[in-house]
Parts: C-alpha cells; structure tokens; sequence
C-alpha cells in the first residue's frame, strides 16, 4: 500500500471531490458530524474516517463566532429562524505519519466541509 502524501492546496475539482466523499460518508454514518450548543457556544464534534486518507479520526471545532454572525445577520432581516445551515470545515488530524508533513501538524492535510441543519431554539 502506498502511503498518502500530505498535500493541503486542493484545485476546486479536488475540494469538491473531498466534500462529496465526506457527505457520503456522512449519509452512510461513517462519518459523524454533530453540532453542539451550550448556551451561546456553538462547536462541532467529528469522527469518522478521512476522505482522503481513510484513517479515522476526531477533531473538534468551535462554531460560536460563525453561529453569531449568521443570526446576527438573519436578526438584522427581522427573521428570527428555527433552522440553520451550519457549514463544519474540517481538517484531517489523524494519527499516521503522512510523508511531507510539517512539523507539529498531523494528518494528510485534507480539508473538507460538511454542512448540517440544526435547530435554533
Ligand atoms: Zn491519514
Ligand atoms: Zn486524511
């Protein structure tokens, strides 16, 4: 098996390419991306497998600044929704020794987005 090289500057095609392979994964439940909410804290927890390399993974994002400033932006409108699109951009943080690598950052430099509804309450 060849390894993966670390590469993280992605043509369109491939960042499209990995975002689609994510969201399948993530319809198939490989891959799970859960918003969470804590007041006015917002983050993600992910696990799941890269769509580059494959090595599973866990990461997790703070969400809180990019959460307020789409309701801030949705409250200036006067609409005050239930729902909201939350786009998680994740980046790859597995374990393995990905050849090329830079020092201190892990995984094969994947980036990739995954968008959920969440409900606003
Ligand atoms: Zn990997
Ligand atoms: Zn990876």
């Amino acid at each position: 098996m060849t390894a993966v090289v670390y590469k993280d500057v992605y043509t369109r095609d491939e960042l499209r390419d990995l975002g689609s392979k994510a969201l399948a994964s993530a319809l198939d439940g490989a891959l799970t991306v859960d918003v969470t909410q804590q007041d006015d804290a917002w983050g993600a927890v992910v696990h799941g497998p890269c769509p580059r390399c494959h090595h599973t993974f866990s990461a997790e994002y703070a969400l809180t600044a990019l959460v307020q400033d789409e309701l801030d932006g949705h409250r200036r409108r006067g609409v005050t929704p239930n729902r909201m699109q939350v786009p998680v951009d994740i980046t790859c943080v597995c374990k393995d020794d990905h050849p090329g690598h830079p020092k201190d950052v892990g995984g094969c430099g994947a980036s990739f987005r995954v968008t959920r509804r969440v409900p606003i309450s």
